[in-house]
């Protein structure tokens, strides 16, 4: 039961915050419906799909695009070649072929503002502890604080907020338990993370090189078995990689075959078995090693970096390496809403109404406008933050999301511009 009414007719001011696939696709649902929408993001279009961009996606275009979406780039352009419906594109290709034509398109350019991070976003008149009531808050304008490249500082004020800013903002500590290691402070240059174009790009930076990688899930994964591939011609390119053990004391790898129930015929099952054979030590290039986290990260004089790892109670291992790669996830980013009321999920760190459905499983998911409320009227979170630091986010989630929310924003159950625009 809530105290405010979600209901907001257009034209009203919608705020987007972060231009990923979700940020964009709901500029675009929320102009379709007549709301004056300004979608914001720190960097480039959806910068953190490039971070991964020369990796394949696991479901295939028609499953990360939408109705209104191709709509809307046959409407701008009828002549665009859009993708192969059954075609697993590269993060590249999905963000040059479909991402950015459509954060292009007449409906949404104007209110687009890339390089611009928002900073916080309060109300103009309610503060966090006041004892004001939801329909007073919500009668209350959102103000957005702006820092942009190109205009510096500038404020916008809304009545609708949408927090679509994702949960690759802040590196998973990688430390035991998840906390933080002792580690130099100035280290970017010789630690990073692990979305590295291992066979393109940076392979300057891994070509014989030992490297020391956390993390056991998909981005370690592919990154292990990248380094692999890069030993066969490089020979001095050594990987130690770091998981958790398993209850026998033997490195583990997250299931990451899940993402494959969406594509059949795709090759994460393949990677899961490379991965699984690398974790039994069947690769000279490829070291395993079961740890519960890294204790403290030393820099010696040579440059190269001396890592202690935790392997039981009591128990420490050292290695030393030219770089640390840090595979082990990333979380969403909540300091920019310290003035207002979110609730969050303690186990996930996701909005609360969101985590129950978030962790049922992909094809089960039912998102309703009413799971997609915080305790912050009229503040939404949706895409992948809304799973907080819990993998397994689709796109078709996203889409539902959207669909759901302006449902409730509309006070209309049965809108549905999807299915509008097939019709
Ligand atoms: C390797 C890989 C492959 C994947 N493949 C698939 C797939 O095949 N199918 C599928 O359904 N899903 C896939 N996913 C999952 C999903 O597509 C991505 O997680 C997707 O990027 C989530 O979109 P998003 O819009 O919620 O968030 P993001 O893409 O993370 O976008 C968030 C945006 O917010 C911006 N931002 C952050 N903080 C601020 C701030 N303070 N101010 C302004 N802007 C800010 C960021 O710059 C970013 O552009 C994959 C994920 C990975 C990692």
């Amino acid at each position: 039961m809530i105290d405010w009414d979600p209901e907001i007719d257009s034209p009203a001011a919608v705020v987007v915050v972060g231009a990923g696939p979700i940020g964009i696709e709901t500029a675009l649902y929320a102009r379709f419906l007549g709301y004056d929408v300004q979608l914001i993001d720190h960097g480039k279009v959806a910068g953190n799909v490039l971070k991964w961009g020369h990796l394949k996606m696991f479901t295939p275009f028609h499953r990360n695009s939408t109705s209104l979406g191709l709509a809307a780039l046959r409407a701008q352009e009828p002549d665009l070649k859009l993708p192969d419906p059954n075609a697993y594109l590269t993060g590249q290709q999905y963000v040059n072929e479909y991402l950015v034509p459509l954060a292009k398109t007449d409906l949404i350019y104007d209110g687009v503002h890339v390089h611009s991070r928002v900073v916080s976003i309060s109300r103009v008149q309610s503060q966090r502890d006041d004892a004001s009531s939801g329909d007073e808050r919500g009668g209350d304008e959102f103000r957005i604080l702006v820092d942009s490249k190109s205009r510096g500082p500038w404020t916008a004020r809304a009545d609708i907020v949408i927090d679509t800013t994702g949960n690759f903002s802040l590196p998973r500590g990688i430390a035991p338990g998840g906390g933080s290691p002792i580690e130099p402070v100035e280290s970017e240059d010789v630690i990073k993370h692990a979305w590295l174009d291992v066979l393109g790009k940076h392979q300057d930076l891994l070509r014989d090189k030992h490297v020391l990688m956390y993390g056991n899930g998909l981005e370690a994964a592919h990154f292990a078995v990248a380094m692999e591939q890069l030993a066969k011609s490089h020979p001095q390119t050594k990987l130690s990689w770091v998981t958790l053990p398993d209850e026998n004391g033997n490195p583990t790898l997250r299931d990451i075959s899940c993402a494959a129930v969406y594509s059949p015929s795709h090759e994460l099952s393949e990677l899961q078995q490379q991965c699984h054979a690398l974790l039994k030590g069947t690769s000279s290039s490829v070291v395993p090693i079961a740890a519960w986290g890294i204790e403290r990260i030393d820099r010696i004089p040579n440059g190269t970096l001396n890592v202690t790892l935790l392997t039981g109670f009591e128990d420490t291992l050292q290695r030393s390496c030219d770089l640390l790669v840090r595979a082990n996830g990333m979380k969403p980013q909540w300091d920019f809403v310290d003035a207002l009321r979110i609730d969050r999920c303690s186990h996930t760190d996701g909005p609360k109404g969101a985590a129950a459905i978030a962790s049922s499983s992909g094809e089960q998911r039912s998102w309703t406008g009413e799971s997609l409320l915080t305790t912050e009227p009229h503040y939404y979170v949706l895409g992948g933050k809304s799973f907080g630091s819990r993998d397994g986010f689709l796109l078709q989630d996203g889409y539902q999301q959207i669909r759901s929310l302006f449902a409730l924003i509309g006070g209309r159950a049965d809108l549905d511009l999807y299915k509008r625009a097939m019709e």
